[in-house]
């Protein structure tokens, strides 16, 4: 059987030129069934080889816009060539790659017949083709029609890939797009709308782009899948409107040419170009993204971030835990004294208000970060950090997703995980997802704030800075060791958008900001809210009897207790939450941890915010603010076996232990089953543990 082969290429590429070079007399000229758009077809013979050639008309694009676009598009579905040749204007690459792209979309399988190489040559254009090749995944001939030179190296090309499958490329089109994009091609799959004939994800496109005749033929095979795609297109483009003053199809395009953009870049073209919009943005681009400057201006960038967030966040977190202190006062007041009370204050006022104390914080981190991410900044980071984090099997996408967990200090992995979701590649998503939980989110820094306090008070800077690059080499490293054992295979050559640069809107940012901060508040309103009471009741419960209470509270406690303690701590070492931390002590004294830590510990797995409060408690002070922690440090240097080496240990084991029940929620949710939910408590504790052993063991070992 012959395949049918299909020119396509924008108009005065050369298509025709090729056509006549490939076919010679064996042509014929009719029309498309319909139209009046010619059509040409021969018989293309080389060597033993006969393909059935069919000359597409030229086009730009595959939108629905004019004849010849819908006539290439309908071919190239109903007719399914075995390859699609996509002549390519090697003198105006980016312009070209636009159809280019959008075939790879479709799914086709496509290859690159680089025409016109005389003309570039002459331009001083050089094209890198093998690093062309591999960036797009596509086979590239270079070729110069006219003179038929580069034929027999596409009939060879043309003949090796004829009639394979490639898989679709998938683009990120940004956060907001992107999301709705992934829910209307769920539900496209599941009611199997116009999936006899086109991908899903190229449907949900063309409703987004507004296709008219997609949306036709939609509307006449299931009109309540096609009303639905309407409003969901219709709620992004107000959305878009109000956060980035764009309309859904200029972002499409942005992010189309962006893709491209970011191919180029990478050395394939050397030599500029100069597409009008691109212009200023290519300026800004040379120094930002410059080999030098580039990581100098990305570390003060960094480095503003944080001193925005830290700087003007101080203030509303005071309002926020005043509120909160006020509010326990009141319920002081009110509530008569026993279990409800403190239920009430230290259930559930302590519990959530410890969470929703950190939303200023987490706001105007989001806040910056949006920024960072509406001007395209975001996406320039990710470029350079590509090339890192390839080495330990991440994507330069990666960053984003770590940042938004505390990669630089104080963040929070739910919306973290949450982020991974702009990584296209499934194993470098996972790998990512499971490894942004042992950055140093906005609950941690307490915990660390308090030892760093108690135990290396001249050293506070450099320690913090120490916990970070810790942090951050054991995300590498275990990405990488996941990626080589549980995670394998190789790299997916995945290309980042490089969008033009954008000035953000005010109100863009604000939504932007609220989106995020929200998915914060609703963890502390929910699951926090129940586990706070669960922890409660487990460091309530059972209650010392009254007897032995009088014995405590009147400074005979050596009758009940071995250790002499106030009446708090004992209590505590009595109730369930107590039994399991002095259980535990068997296993990690090793690590210098005693019962009183692995409560707070324990604790710290429903909610890192806890385990400040919870030593407190277990160190018999009552009353322990997260914030002003220095009665605790203080009480802390004095209690036994403490000192530097535990308080390390501790902060080893705080950085990589289970990530907090709502954070392996969304692992599960995220990573879709919840084997990896399993996982990440189970393999990240187990590396806590043996961390914090090591160290704890080797120190002490050194110091004695
Ligand atoms: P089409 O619109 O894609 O069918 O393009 P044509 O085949 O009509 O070519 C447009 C113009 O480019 C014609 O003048 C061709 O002679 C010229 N052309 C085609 N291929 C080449 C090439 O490789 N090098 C040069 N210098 N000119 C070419
Ligand atoms: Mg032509």
């Amino acid at each position: 059987m012959q395949m049918t082969i299909a020119l396509a290429g924008n108009p005065n590429s050369g298509k025709t030129t090729l056509f006549n070079a490939l076919t010679g007399a064996r042509q014929h000229v009719g029309n498309y069934p319909g139209v009046t758009v010619e059509k040409k077809e021969g018989r293309w013979v080389s060597g033993t080889r006969e393909f059935h050639v069919v000359d597409l008309p030229g086009t730009y694009s595959l939108s629905a816009y004019s004849l010849e676009e819908v006539v290439a598009r309908d071919f190239i579905v109903n007719e399914k060539p075995a390859m699609i040749v996509n002549i390519v204007d090697a003198s105006n690459l980016e312009r070209n790659l636009y159809l280019t792209l959008q075939f790879m979309e479709m799914g086709a399988n496509v290859c690159i017949a680089l025409n016109m190489m005389d003309v570039a040559k002459k331009r001083g254009i050089f094209i890198d083709i093998d690093k062309l090749a591999s960036l797009t995944g596509l086979p590239v001939v270079p070729m110069v029609a006219r003179t038929g030179k580069g034929t027999d190296h596409l009939a060879r090309t043309v003949a090796t890939h004829a009639g394979s499958r490639p898989e679709p490329l998938k683009i990120s089109y940004g956060r907001d797009i992107d999301v709705v994009l992934d829910d209307m091609e769920t539900r496209i799959r599941s009611d199997h709308f116009l999936t006899d004939r086109y991908l899903p994800r190229w449907v949900a496109l063309k409703y987004l782009e507004n296709d008219a005749r997609i949306m036709e033929a939609g509307k006449s095979h299931r009109p309540e899948t096609h009303d639905w795609l309407v409003s969901a297109a219709k709620k992004l483009t107000r959305h878009l409107a109000a956060t980035l003053d764009t309309h859904t199809e200029g972002m499409i395009a942005d992010q189309r040419y962006g893709f491209i953009a970011a191919i180029l870049k990478q050395g394939v073209i050397a030599h500029t170009w100069d597409q009008n919009r691109l212009v200023w943005s290519d300026k800004i681009d040379k120094i930002v993204t410059h080999r030098f400057l580039g990581p100098v201006i990305m570390i003060s960038v960094l480095m503003a971030l944080y001193q925005f967030t830290f700087t003007y966040s101080e203030i509303p977190v005071e309002w926020c835990e005043g509120f909160f202190g006020w509010l326990g006062g009141r319920a002081d007041l009110l509530l008569p004294g026993g279990l409800l009370k403190s239920l009430v204050i230290s259930g559930i006022i302590d519990g959530v208000g410890g969470v929703l104390g950190f939303v200023p914080l987490i706001l105007f981190m989001f806040l910056g970060i949006s920024f960072l991410e509406d001007s395209g900044y975001l996406a320039r980071m990710a470029f350079m950090l590509d090339r890192v984090f390839r080495i330990f099997g991440l994507h330069g996408a990666s960053v984003m997703a770590f940042i938004v967990s505390g990669g630089i200090a104080g963040g929070c992995a739910v919306p973290g995980v949450m982020a991974t979701r702009t990584l296209k590649s499934p194993k470098e998503r996972l790998a990512t997802l499971l490894t942004v939980p042992f950055m140093n989110c906005g609950a941690k820094l307490p915990v660390y704030a308090l030892l760093v306090a108690a135990f290396f008070t001249d050293h506070r800077a450099q320690v913090m800075l120490i916990i970070t690059l810790i942090s951050w080499a054991g995300a590498l490293l275990v990405a990488k060791l996941l990626r080589s054992t549980v995670i394998q295979g190789p790299a997916t050559p995945f290309v980042m958008e490089l969008p033009p640069y954008r000035l953000p809107t005010f109100k863009g940012l604000l939504i932007h900001t609220w989106e995020r901060t929200w998915q914060y508040i609703r963890k502390a309103g929910t699951v926090i809210l129940g586990i706070s009471i669960i922890l409660w009741a487990m460091m309530t419960f059972p209650q010392l009897d009254a007897d032995t209470l009088a014995q405590l509270n009147s400074g005979d406690g050596s009758a009940v207790v071995s250790e002499p303690m106030a009446p708090g701590a004992a209590a505590l070492k009595h109730s369930i939450a107590g039994r399991m931390g002095t259980a535990l002590e068997s296993v990690t004294r090793y690590a210098g941890f005693d019962w009183q830590t692995n409560i707070a510990l324990v604790g710290g797995f429903a909610a890192k915010e806890v385990v400040v409060s919870t030593l407190g408690t277990a160190y018999s002070l009552g009353e322990v603010d997260p914030e002003d922690s220095t009665s605790l440090a203080r009480r802390l240097r004095t209690a036994d076996g403490w000192g530097p080496v535990t308080a390390f240990s501790l902060i080893l084991f705080t950085i990589f232990y289970s990530p907090c029940f709502v954070a392996v929620v969304c692992i599960v949710r995220e990573s879709g089953s919840w084997k990896w939910g399993v996982f990440s408590m189970v393999f990240n504790t187990l590396l806590a543990l043996s961390l914090s052993i090591v160290f704890y063991q080797t120190a002490t070992w050194i110091m004695s």
